[in-house]
């Protein structure tokens, strides 16, 4: 006899109707990856990058919380490794519980989030197992994938752009009960529909990323690019910048992308990226040490781009911050922009104030993507206009490998997960579109695989 979660997992490898997933009885608990209160100050004085997520990310059984009115029960095939994972298994720069404490003030649903642990994962793919009494549009057995916007819709400041909420979250990172587990709650406004030419690892990639820079690159609230524009995108083979490198290209701009090996050089001509700087090779150093940046470094840089497009940048994609905010503010053009949602390698910023105001530049800060943007992003990736970009497939008992490797910089585009499926390449439906774009939906793993 199949326990619980088994059957549910049986029923979604085999395709089972609707009827039967809303009739499955659920478990009361599920293992996922998980951060334990009592851990906080494992790690001492050590510095954020000699911290292990390895140590701290346990796989643990916990109880399924109450489904509240406006949620959902989703089956997790499969999940995803953003670097908020990182953040929270190193507990830094803050350890996430004060966030679950927090929406555990908010209301009685919010309270379910306090807990002594910490289920973590920001993106997901799977299958609505049920859902509460104030769900319209989703069902048992929908397909799907999840949004990381947690947004409380009783918040008058949510109604314009949802990411102007004051209460504004992010699910799995500050909240509790996300994607790296069996089964994750969800609310309503979190479900998107699974893009049926992906595999369950291949769908549940993009969320969190894709969303990302679809609102720095595409989107009013974010730089809006042009055609034509030209955009420096740091980290273009990583998480948000492999899809941030798409975005450019699909709406007829200029990507330079940026990068640390010849590898992720190849891997960004492949994906049609001509200018391509590699960090690493040019031996860019734009700190002289701790306290001191080098002016001539960033006018290196400048010229590298001249020489690669022919002019300025409209548009820097920034993230590594406090190793590049410097250069990024000089090298962007008269009137350019910066737009940053991060601060990688550190967060207390320094740059010349002289090339921000005398040439009317514009620094702005963005962060993850409301609804309609995280749907229109998933939308391309539906229409295959956008493709995954999974590297590397890991068991969620791996799950810390998976996050060292991002924490680490070991990686290329994102990291999946597998937690009900068991193997990879299922969950496709529409093989014919998948066939149409095989190369570019499997680029990134057959890089990784050389
Ligand atoms: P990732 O997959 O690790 O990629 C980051 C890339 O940045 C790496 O591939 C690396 O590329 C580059 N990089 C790392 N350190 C650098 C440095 N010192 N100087 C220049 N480049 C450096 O991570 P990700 O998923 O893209 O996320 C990047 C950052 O954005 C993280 O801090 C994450 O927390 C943040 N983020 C924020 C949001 C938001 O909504 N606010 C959403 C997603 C991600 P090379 O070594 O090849 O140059």
């Amino acid at each position: 006899m199949p326990s619980a979660i088994e059957a549910i997992r049986d029923a979604i490898v085999n395709d089972a109707p609707a009827e039967e997933i809303a009739a499955l009885e659920l478990p009361t608990t599920a293992r996922g990856a998980l951060v334990r209160e009592e851990d906080v100050d494992m790690f001492g004085d050590l510095p954020d990058d000699d911290r292990d997520p390895r140590q701290a990310l346990r796989i643990e059984e916990f109880p399924l919380p109450e489904l509240a009115p406006d949620e959902a029960y989703v089956a997790v095939m499969a999940s995803a490794i953003n670097f908020n994972t990182v953040w929270s298994s190193i507990f830094r720069p803050l350890p996430t519980f004060g966030f679950l404490k927090r929406l555990g003030r908010e209301s009685y649903w919010g309270k379910r989030h306090d807990l002594p642990y910490h289920v973590l994962g920001s993106d997901a793919s799977g299958v609505v197992l049920r859902v509460g009494s104030a769900v319209r549009s989703w069902k048992p057995g929908d397909r799907v994938t999840v949004q990381c916007n947690h947004v409380d819709d009783q918040d008058p400041s949510s109604h314009d752009d949802s990411m102007m909420a004051s209460n504004q979250r992010i699910w799995g990172f500050e909240t509790n009960f996300g994607g790296l587990a069996e089964i994750s709650v969800v609310k309503a406004n979190q479900l998107m529909p699974k893009p049926e030419h992906l595999s369950w690892e291949e769908a549940a990639c993009n969320g969190l990323c894709n969303s990302t820079s679809y609102r720095m690159i595409v989107s009013k609230n974010g730089s809006h690019m042009q055609q034509g524009d030209s955009v420096l995108v740091w980290g273009a083979s990583g998480g948000i910048g492999a899809y941030a490198v798409q975005y450019v290209l699909n709406g007829g701009g200029t990507p330079v992308g940026v990068c640390s090996s010849e590898k992720r050089a190849e891997l960004l001509r492949a994906m049609g990226c001509d200018a391509v700087i590699d960090r690493r090779a040019e031996g860019f150093r734009f700190w002289k040490d701790e306290h001191e940046q080098d002016p001539k470094e960033w006018l290196r840089l400048g010229k590298k781009i001249r020489e690669l497009v022919g002019r300025d940048v409209d548009i820097v994609f920034e993230h590594p911050g406090r190793q590049t905010m410097g250069a990024s503010v000089f090298v962007a053009k008269r009137g350019g922009l910066i737009i940053t949602c991060a601060a990688t390698s550190g967060f207390m910023i320094e740059y010349d104030n002289r090339y921000l105001w005398m040439n009317l530049k514009t620094l702005k800060g963005c962060h993850f993507a409301n609804y309609r943007e995280a749907w229109a992003a998933n939308q391309l990736v539906c229409d295959a206009r956008v493709h995954p970009t999974l590297s590397r497939v890991f068991p969620l008992e791996q799950t810390g490998e998976a996050a060292y490797a991002v924490h680490k910089n070991l990686s290329e585009g994102k990291l999946g997960v597998l937690c009900l499926a068991p193997g990879e390449g299922l969950g496709v439906r529409n093989e014919a579109l998948r066939e149409q774009y095989l190369d570019q939906i499997t680029l990134f793993r057959r890089f990784e695989q050389g």
